[in-house]
């Protein structure tokens, strides 16, 4: 395997930075997860205005065009002889010393993986997931703004822990006024009366590029589609609920906190907005 780092691809075995790295020393970076769908990048340019704001967010410039970073991640594709993959693009604040300064951090470190996907377990699709609302709640946006797709997934790391100790994949976050944010790694949005519902970013989701493209397939097959405060019991009582994430794709939800989500089997709305999902990754993209 070959990977992108700092300009030059290296062998996996040689792929490393220094542990003076500030994104390895306080989660002081960045970074973007990417699918690669029949030698299409999905989304490739709204994933990289992500990363743009999000070094924005953190005062971290950049020192290279969004250009180089796009042909650079089609080439470590390319490299890898991949045509399906997931690609993890990452830059961190770079080399400094071991205070948290990181105007002492002069120069940032791109690194870009490019692998095969673990896609997730077929009965997930086809079953849905039970899961659990958690303790831990999403990071207050004054405190740390959860749009920023940063290096620091902690927050998620102990929900999503939390899941697991109850025996469950996945954790619904909520904020730290009792509404319902995303789940660990995944937007959630619920179906009620015909209408498809997620929260807004600004109540603690990170703004998904698949969570975007949920808007496109749902005007695409003519169901309506809004931004609400939910909370769990908006979720007890919907119709159908599911997830979004670029690894996940979309994958229905059928239990919240023991209680059946409609019928308990993924819905109609949730079918047709898989099939419009699928049909759009192989379609759109950026070749590489
Ligand atoms: N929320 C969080 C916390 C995430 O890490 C992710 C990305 N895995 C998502 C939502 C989904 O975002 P996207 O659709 O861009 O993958």
């Amino acid at each position: 395997m070959k990977i992108y780092l700092d300009g030059k691809f290296v062998d996996k075995a040689e792929a490393k930075i220094s542990v003076f790295d500030h994104g390895l020393l306080y989660g002081d970076g960045i970074f973007e997860g990417i699918r690669l769908y029949s030698g299409n990048v999905f989304r490739l340019e709204e994933h990289l205005e992500r990363l743009e704001y999000s070094a924005k967010a953190i005062m971290l410039k950049m020192p290279w065009s969004r250009k180089e970073i796009a042909d650079a991640t089609c080439e470590t594709c390319r490299q890898n002889g991949l045509t399906d993959g997931y690609i993890r693009l990452v830059v961190t604040r770079g080399v400094g010393d071991l205070g948290l300064s990181p105007w002492l951090c002069p120069v940032p470190s791109i690194f870009i993986i490019a692998d095969k996907i673990n896609l997730y377990p077929q009965e997930y699709y086809e079953k849905g997931l039970d899961i659990v609302t958690v303790p831990t709640r999403r990071v207050n946006a004054a405190a740390f703004s959860p749009a920023i797709k940063s290096l620091n997934y902690l927050n998620n790391i102990l929900a999503k822990m939390e899941a697991r100790q109850a025996g469950v994949q996945e954790a619904i976050m909520l904020n730290d006024q009792g509404y319902v944010a995303e789940c660990t790694g995944d937007n959630i949005f619920i179906v009620h009366k015909g209408e498809i519902i997620t929260p807004a970013a600004s109540q603690g989701a990170l703004k998904g590029i698949t969570r975007g493209a949920i808007f496109d397939v749902a005007r695409e097959i003519g169901v309506p589609i809004r931004e609400d405060n939910l909370t769990r019991y908006d979720i007890w009582n919907a119709d159908e609920a599911f997830l979004t994430g670029t690894a996940a794709e979309t994958v229905p939800v059928v239990k919240l906190d023991g209680r059946e989500v409609g019928n308990g089997k993924p819905g109609p709305i949730f079918q047709k907005v898989l099939a419009d999902f699928r049909r759009r990754v192989v379609t759109e993209g950026t070749r590489i």
